[in-house]
């Protein structure tokens, strides 16, 4: 079978950077190329995947355009990678979200947000959104915990699931065997680099300093991003676990670990994609996959509105306009949770099997001066 466009320059650029090896010390995609001679399809996947699109091997190259060459490592495994998301996608049927995703994650968050006003109407009557609570605060006087727990439970088994059949079929692209998954070192070594973003900055020996190229703060960005995610999600846990083990029904005093988790989170959540946001507004447009730029704004805008109404509810829980944020912050999360395996959401995935694979590979051939 032919070779996509993106597959085809991918293949082109890396056997140019094999015999330049200039940018080897800037990140782990370098060294992973250098091990292999021929690139197959699962080979340039997993090296687009490896790459955090920091641009510094853009800057430092010197057959970038104009010369001749046109070498673009960052858009062009940018593009690539942005494909590898639809072809791995589960089940297939469902590929075609990712071709206008920002319009996609859209309608969908719409929908589910008018699915859950609806929703609250037809169980409570109007009054639900108009502020006539009996107990003000209490969320579960508007919609019942099972009801609330079995739907979001449905939703986040099915995204799980749909993501464990996409990382399945990356591993198997990369024609890595299983146990590679469980061998300790590699794991530890890739959640050490996922959890420090270590290759964000181009940050290994011998890449440009600071001073050399403006000053990117997506590190800080995406750090406030997916801490605050797991924030949130810990506090969603600590919750459920209150509510089954210990019978204490929210809503919680601002001090119990739920809220203070909780509000952690939506800052997390409404700073980090913001900074993501402006990042990306000033970043070079040299570096931009100008046609993925809807489906990075709908997963930059689900983060933050998942933020922003959560602490909204947070701050207006017992006020009458309860009701009513309570519908559209469950929307926008069952929203998410249904479109995580179809949208920018799964880069997070994709990088760390990437990171797992460089991690086994380096156990196998290390290089010499190394940090880990
Ligand atoms: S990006 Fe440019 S400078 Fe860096 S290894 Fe490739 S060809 Fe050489
Ligand atoms: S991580 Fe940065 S230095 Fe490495 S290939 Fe990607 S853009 Fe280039």
């Amino acid at each position: 079978m032919p070779r996509t466009e993106e597959l085809a320059e991918a293949s082109r650029l890396m056997t140019v950077c094999n015999s330049c090896r200039y940018c080897e010390g800037l990140c782990a995609v370098f060294p992973a190329m250098e091990m292999r001679r021929v690139f197959t399809d699962g080979d340039l996947n997993y090296l687009a995947n490896l790459c955090h699109g920091c641009g510094a091997c853009y800057d430092d190259c010197q057959f970038a355009p104009p010369h001749e060459f046109r070498v673009n490592v960052p858009l062009a495994l940018a593009k690539l990678r942005a494909r590898s998301y639809a072809a791995y996608a589960w089940p297939p049927a469902l590929r075609g979200l990712f071709a206008r995703n920002g319009l996609a994650v859209s309608l969908i968050a719409a929908a589910c947000v008018a699915l859950f006003v609806l929703g609250l109407v037809a169980w409570n009557g109007r009054a639900a959104l108009v502020g006539a609570h009996a107990e003000t605060g209490s969320f579960y006087a508007l919609m019942p915990h099972g009801a609330m727990a079995l739907l979001f439970g449905a939703a986040f088994l099915y995204a799980l699931a749909a993501m464990a059949m996409g990382a399945r079929a990356f591993w198997h692209d990369a024609t890595e065997p299983a146990r590679t998954l469980a061998a300790p070192r590699p794991l530890w070594q890739a959640v050490k680099d996922a959890g420090r973003l270590r290759y964000l900055e181009g940050g290994g020996e011998g890449c440009a300093g600071e001073e050399e190229r403006s000053p990117d703060r997506r590190r800080l960005w995406h750090h406030l991003t997916f801490y605050g995610f797991l924030a949130c999600f810990a506090s969603t846990c600590v919750a459920t676990l209150y509510h089954y083990l210990l019978g204490r029904e929210a809503p919680y005093a601002w001090y119990d670990l739920p809220v203070i988790l909780g509000t952690i989170g939506g800052i997390g959540l409404l700073a980090g994609p913001a900074g993501l946001l402006a990042a990306k507004w000033r970043r070079d447009p040299a570096l931009e996959d100008g046609e993925r730029f809807g489906m990075e704004l709908a997963f930059i805008a689900m983060l933050f509105l998942t933020g922003l109404t959560g602490l909204a509810l947070l701050a207006l829980r017992d006020t009458p306009a309860m009701g009513l944020l309570l519908a559209l912050h469950l929307g926008i999360v069952f929203a998410l949770f249904l479109t995580m395996p179809y949208g920018k959401f799964v880069h997070g995935l994709y990088r760390f099997l990437a990171l797992v694979k460089y991690a086994g590979e380096r156990q196998a051939v290390p290089v010499a001066g190394e940090k880990r």
